[in-house]
């Protein structure tokens, strides 16, 4: 399924250059914007990475992440807002990111960046 979302990518491309060459216009062309048409097609790899890091930020392995993920593992999230995906209990720091985490799962876990561990 991947490797025809890239082919369309890519013959939209070739067409949009060939456009350009017929045209001749001296306006300034805009870059493609295909390259980034997937992006809601979410990596489940990236989201099982992305979990066990954010596990392991209160440095124990326990399938627990205490920190709201929806507020960027910003915030303390607590039990009574937890939320389980993949293996792993998320504890959301307020019902209504609870909500936004269960709604939108892979979502939240793949654009959120995963902070250092102190
Ligand atoms: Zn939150």
């Amino acid at each position: 399924m991947r490797r025809n979302q890239f082919l369309v990518i890519v013959s939209m491309v070739a067409l949009g250059l060939s456009s350009i060459g017929c045209g001749r216009t001296a306006l300034p062309v805009a870059p493609p914007a295909a390259a980034k048409a997937n992006s809601t097609v979410v990596d489940s790899e990236v989201v099982l990475v992305n979990l066990k890091a954010a596990d392991q930020l209160d440095g124990k392995e326990d399938h627990v992440i205490g920190k709201c993920y929806v507020c960027a593992l910003g915030m303390d999230g607590k039990a009574e807002h937890a939320a389980e995906f993949q293996g792993y209990t998320a504890h959301l720091c307020s019902e209504g990111c609870c909500k936004h985490f269960k709604d939108h799962p892979e979502q939240v876990i793949a654009e959120t960046k995963v902070p250092e561990a102190k």
